[in-house]
């Protein structure tokens, strides 16, 4: 779908692959735009937190999204569902407020393993004015504490998919408990991983010596880690600035660092938080040595494929940046052009720094002026929304879909060479098809 555009609300001795760069050009545009909305989080928020469950209020278009984007992947209850907004709930004919505590009362009755409950808004419950953080007050009266419920939007007004996470981490964070002094310091890493990258990052982690180490978001609702001034907060995802900001005003100190993409990113990932906690960097290196041997070496399949291969970046999943200084750094790719949604200069200030110089970044969009740069630059691969992907490759064009790469484990070591392939298997199919 189109939209206006939104108005946006050194070196380090454990890292050999974090030279600056000089600061890279950057493009603002605010004109017609195109991205999923943040309904899509559900899609990996309900694999990550396996007792809670999210209930669109929206239209039959919310329900359509979500259903077809994972419909397919259910095969046991769904913990995902749509409350529809019929027209005479639009008309004010009937009180909305009355009907969803009804909904809500029957799938608590039918559903007693759902411990979390996500009231989530939509466009139309935004545009009728349906007060769904009030709803959920109301309802925490009658089911707690037997059910947490919480809301966040997922509205496609003026945000971009991704901003469905953080809307839904930012409504755990004040659930969240106080730490208490005997808690001692804590790792929190922050962003819905996926359970395996999450496992070998837990392993890295205690092999360092990091002992307290919780994730956002825990995979049971019960779980919710605790936060204050004796916590270090690791980003693990570049769009959670709300999230970010409400644990900074919890008292926790946020990391500044790259995103763990690739090998070089995960290793400045980590070192970033071995330093501070302490860590010795000959543990450090010991550690992490044969990981990010090992992993250097799967990547070195895929550059023979993708060195001297041009990219282009449509703004859409706000990885954009820290995957084209991946691309860029470790598999000699050319970047044309990296759009990104919203451009977060405090969080992306690591990657920034590591993009190569004169990189034109754009923040923003206006799709019809960013079609026409792609048209003309002739990338071999354009990365972008499922909306332009078809009419690109009717062009001519190799597209690669940013909304997989959410789908998709992609972070640390030992899924650096799997993010190289995502981008490899596309150059490969349309080599197939033009032999
Ligand atoms: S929330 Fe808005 S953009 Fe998303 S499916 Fe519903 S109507 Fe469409």
């Amino acid at each position: 779908m189109i939209r206006r555009a939104p108005q946006r609300p050194a070196a380090d001795p454990l890292v050999e692959a974090c030279a600056p760069a000089a600061g890279p050009e950057i493009l603002r545009e605010r004109g017609q735009w195109e991205a999923f909305c943040g309904l899509t989080g559900i899609i990996w928020l309900h694999r990550k937190i396996q007792d809670a469950f999210f209930l669109v209020v929206g239209s039959r278009t919310c329900a359509h999204l979500i259903q077809s984007a994972a419909g397919v992947m259910i095969f046991a209850e769904p913990r995902f569902a749509t409350a529809i907004i019929e027209e005479r709930d639009l008309a004010g004919r009937a009180d909305m407020n009355d009907e969803l505590d009804r909904v809500v009362g029957r799938l608590l009755e039918r559903r007693p393993d759902i411990k979390m409950l996500f009231l989530v808004g939509s466009c139309p419950s935004e545009v009728i004015k349906l007060d769904l953080s009030r709803a959920a007050s109301r309802l925490s009266q009658v089911h707690t504490p037997r059910v947490r419920i919480l809301a966040y939007s997922g509205s496609g007004i003026e945000t971009t998919f991704t901003q469905g996470e953080d809307a839904c981490l930012a409504a755990l964070v004040p659930q969240m408990p106080d730490e208490t002094a005997a808690d001692g310091r804590s790792l929190l890493v922050v962003g819905a991983l996926a359970d395996v990258v999450e496992d070998q990052m837990r392993r890295i982690f205690a092999e360092l010596g990091i002992e307290r180490v919780s994730f956002l978001p825990p995979r049971r609702a019960g779980d919710l880690p605790a936060v204050g001034p004796l916590t270090t907060v690791l980003l693990a995802q570049p769009f959670l600035a709300e999230t970010a900001r409400l644990l900074e005003n919890r008292g926790a100190r946020r990391l500044s660092a790259p995103f763990p993409l690739g090998v070089d990113g995960t290793t400045a990932w980590l070192a970033t938080a071995a330093r501070a906690f302490g860590v010795e960097p000959d543990l450090f290196e010991r550690v992490i040595a044969p990981r990010r041997d090992r992993a250097r070496m799967a990547l070195d399949r895929h550059r023979g494929e993708l060195a001297g291969r041009s990219v282009f970046f449509f703004p859409d999943s706000q990885l954009e940046i820290p995957l084209a200084r991946f691309l860029a750094r470790e598999l000699d790719m050319t970047l044309t052009e990296v759009g990104t949604p919203f451009l977060h200069r405090r969080h992306m200030a690591p990657e920034l720094a590591q993009l190569p110089p004169g990189v034109l970044i754009s923040e923003g969009q206006d799709v019809d002026r960013q079609l026409d740069r792609c048209r003309a630059a002739r990338p071999d691969l354009v990365v972008c929304g499922l909306g332009l992907a078809n009419p690109l490759e009717a062009e001519g064009l190799t597209t690669k879909w940013s909304i997989e790469l959410l789908f998709t484990p992609v972070q640390g070591y030992e899924q650096a060479a799997d993010l190289a392939e995502l981008f490899a298997r596309p150059l490969r199919r349309r080599k197939m098809l033009v032999a």
